[in-house]
């Protein structure tokens, strides 16, 4: 049975024919370089992975801005490769390990001890049924806040866009993923928050999702799942060309995309 993920469903909706290229069949895109600012969020994200995990190991144990800003450098020199490419004019490797390095002693200053809530899970995998359609994917951390007792979601931004509270209220994969979530947890039913760390802002967005706005979540993923299973039955993976085509994988083999280019 196929699982299916947020990023595999977004990736159908914006272009079929993408889709298929990928996952039906399997073609595995030249990866030419990693943006930097993708290495930089990467290496942030495993930092604080690791604080919470030594949080969660040790308790009582106080762990140090010096402590995270090694561990931090540390992965940035063990997983660099020639690989990692700086477009933006005007900055170099070592403008963004600093970035890096800010973010991390920002979020130090706002949550140590980091005591607020108890850790559940990091960057783990959560497997979601909808009406007998699997799913899964992966979240940074799960907790539950020690004062209000209500189980929370936390995704962790590092990138340059703030964007509206409208916008992350419409985005479906955290809300998706509370689903799982509260399953896991036995919170069937119970008050979770969504919470994004816009960390370049120093932002922290939290919101709910009602009973009803779930629900009416889960109908169009089954109604989304449903379109893509006939779509895969019938072999039926129109190309949607926009502007998505130039940052895509597959232009390479798309028919498509030289039209794009006259
Ligand atoms: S180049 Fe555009 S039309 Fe072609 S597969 Fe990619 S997104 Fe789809």
């Amino acid at each position: 049975m196929t699982v299916y993920s947020h990023t595999r469903l977004a990736l159908y909706e914006k272009c079929p024919l993408a889709y298929k290229f990928r996952y039906i069949d399997k073609i595995k895109p030249e990866v030419g370089f990693i943006g930097i600012e993708m290495f930089m969020g990467s290496r942030v994200h495993e930092t604080l992975e690791y604080v919470y995990k030594q949080r969660k190991k040790s308790p009582l144990e106080k762990i140090t801005l010096s402590e995270i800003l090694n561990y931090y450098t540390f992965i940035w020199k063990n997983k660099w490769s020639d690989d990692v490419k700086v477009i933006k004019e005007g900055m170099t490797a070592a403008d963004y390990l600093d970035q890096g390095k800010l973010i991390l002693s920002e979020y130090f200053h706002t949550y140590q001890p980091f005591d607020q809530d108890e850790t559940l899970s990091v960057e783990e995998r959560i497997d979601i049924s909808i009406e007998g359609f699997k799913l899964m994917g992966f979240i940074d951390r799960v907790s539950v806040n020690k004062e209000t007792g209500r189980l929370e979601i936390h995704d962790y931004k590092t990138s340059g866009n703030l964007p509206e509270v409208s916008d992350l209220l419409k985005d479906r994969q955290l809300a998706l993923y509370q689903i799982g979530v509260q399953r896991k947890y036995n919170f069937d039913g119970k008050d979770c928050d969504i919470v994004y760390h816009f960390l370049k802002y120093k932002k922290e967005i939290r919101f709910q999702k009602t009973e009803e706005e779930l629900e009416d979540l889960k109908k169009k993923i089954v109604g989304l799942i449903q379109t893509v299973e006939l779509a895969s039955w019938e072999n039926n993976f129109p190309a949607s060309v926009g502007n998505f085509c130039r940052w895509c994988e597959f232009s390479a083999q798309c028919p498509s995309f030289p039209s794009l280019k006259s």
